[in-house]
């Protein structure tokens, strides 16, 4: 070999031993090749940062000097069973603090010597990760399990992940694990209701809205259950996997569900009586006639008034006369549909919008109405009460008349019928 292909030979291998360094410096672990004896024999730069030598104090280097003396055994085991998987040690760097690591070797022969390649990755930072993850942990479940609101997790949008102990309470199950896998099917009042909800709510879900509603919910008994229920996706990224899971945060509002109700009918209707108040009765007759069209057959109102009543309150008493009221309200309401509206215009005075109903019709009603007053009686503790009603019936027809002009008619029909005798049915004409 002439000298110029010698040189170039050298630069080759020079090259090559650099790139060879620059793998070994560039490794993100400390990795040492140690002899039979264990004593270094070549190392990365990493060794120096991991374990604090300078470079000229790292050749010569004991392998269980890098290590914790508590981990000498079995490093040395590792070494002797050629143990290739990674082991936890705590590495000891020069200064003889010590830090978590994960350690790793192989043994490997050059030149009939045999000499084991080790290396360290210190796992501090996860160890601390880890760490501050398990106390993020150890908190959710605190709050999770004392909370006094239901915390539901769904796996996707149909199965019961887990609950906390004031879902499970809230919902009659025995125990959180009561209600593991639950399909929430099983939540829902109707098949139809767990449908419309996906339908309405978990486009909104994957679309990465909040949900806060007020919904009616089934326990374990089957009863019926207000909730507030505020929903999200769990997943936060673009777009959204709802099989990752839905945090439902629920609460029991029957209680203020049914004090809103109660207020509503003290507001809506009459106490004695339980018709409906007058100002709930014209709001709702406005609105109905209202959305009446010239197909439809109108309405038709009834005026009503109890005949001679200052009599029935002078010679039973005055609570007879309320007994009297709420029977005469029983009577009206076991003739009435659902959708006619009976309402106490005040004192013994009351009126019935007969919606969809043409005069014929409401003169029926009117007539049975009187009949079936007229053979009645009112057992009181002061006796039997007989008594009667008058009725002046008014209907829209196909014209459209206003509510106002509706009543005053009936209200004149009613008068005349006081004034021809009382106990009859006359119709505005
Ligand atoms: P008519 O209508 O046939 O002409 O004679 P009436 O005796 O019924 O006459 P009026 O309408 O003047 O009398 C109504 C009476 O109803 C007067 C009032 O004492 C009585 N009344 C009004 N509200 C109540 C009530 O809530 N309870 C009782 N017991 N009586 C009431
Ligand atoms: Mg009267
Ligand atoms: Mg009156």
């Amino acid at each position: 070999m002439d000298l110029q292909k010698a040189l170039a030979r050298i630069e080759e291998l020079e090259e090559q031993l650099e790139l060879q360094r620059m793998l070994a410096d560039n490794a993100f672990e400390a990795i040492g090749v140690f002899d039979d004896s264990l004593r270094c024999v070549a190392a990365n730069k990493e060794v120096t940062t991991v374990l604090g030598y300078s470079p000229e104090e790292v050749p010569g280097i004991h392998l269980l000097d890098c290590m914790d003396k508590e981990y000498h055994t079995i490093v040395a085991e590792n070494v002797h069973n050629n143990v290739t998987e990674p082991y936890m040690v705590y590495g000891k760097r020069k200064d003889g603090t010590t830090f978590p690591a994960e350690g790793r070797g192989r043994t490997v022969f050059f030149k009939d010597k045999r000499y084991r390649v080790a290396s360290l990755h210190d796992i501090t930072f996860r160890r601390t990760t880890h760490a501050d993850l398990q106390i993020a942990l150890h908190e959710m479940e605190i709050i999770f399990a004392n909370t006094k609101v239901g915390l539901m997790f769904l796996k996707g949008g149909r199965y019961v992940r887990r609950v906390n102990q004031t879902m499970a309470e809230m919902f009659g199950y025995d125990s959180p694990d009561d209600m593991r896998g639950l399909n929430v099917r099983e939540l829902h009042l109707s098949e139809k209701n767990f449908n419309e909800f996906g339908d309405i709510h978990f486009s909104s879900l994957a679309e990465g809205a909040q949900i806060h509603i007020e919904y009616r919910l089934r326990r374990k008994d089957n009863t019926a259950i207000w909730c507030s229920l505020s929903g999200q996706a769990v997943d936060t990224e673009n777009p959204i996997d709802l099989n990752k899971g839905v945090l439902w945060v629920i609460d029991d509002i029957s209680k203020q569900k049914a004090e809103e109700a109660r207020l509503i009918q003290l507001a809506t209707t009459d106490d004695l009586t339980g018709a409906l108040s007058r100002s709930e009765f014209y709001r709702l007759a406005e609105n109905i006639m209202e959305n009446e069209n010239r197909k439809t057959a109108g309405s038709a109102l009834l005026m009503i008034d109890l005949d001679h009543f200052k009599k029935v309150n002078d010679t039973y008493g005055h609570d007879a006369g309320d007994a009297v009221l709420r029977t005469f309200a029983r009577d009206c309401r076991m003739i009435l549909r659902d959708k006619d509206l009976f309402t106490r215009l005040g004192g013994e005075e009351f009126a019935i919008l007969l919606p969809d109903s043409d005069l014929g019709g409401a003169i029926i009603v009117a007539e049975r109405l009187r009949r079936r007053i007229a053979a009645s009686k009112v057992t009181t503790d002061n006796g039997d009460i007989f008594y009667t009603i008058s009725i002046g019936v008014a209907g829209t027809g196909s014209h459209k008349i206003n509510m106002e002009e509706l009543l005053q008619r009936a209200d004149k029909s009613l008068y005349d019928a006081k004034h021809e005798g009382r106990n009859r049915v006359i119709f505005y004409d």
